[in-house]
């Protein structure tokens, strides 16, 4: 009987688990409107206009620097 090497690992049953929900949800639009600058989003990843994710600025922006 086949055995099995190595059990496989959660960040690489994560990364095929997303290939699995983005060919699940092909009618899905990956990007999404930010909601604090509207512009263009992918979800769960920090916004590229704006530099925010979940209501907090963590990363700067690429349009207005150092406006804080
Ligand atoms: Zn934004």
């Amino acid at each position: 009987m086949a055995l099995q090497k190595r059990r496989r690992g959660p960040a690489r049953t994560a990364q095929q688990r997303s290939a699995w929900m983005r060919k699940s949800g092909q009618n899905r639009p990956l990007v999404q409107g930010c909601p604090n600058c509207g512009s263009p989003r992918i979800p769960h990843r920090v916004c590229a206009g704006c530099g925010f994710y979940n209501g907090k600025k963590v990363a700067k922006a690429r349009s207005t620097e150092a406006a804080e």
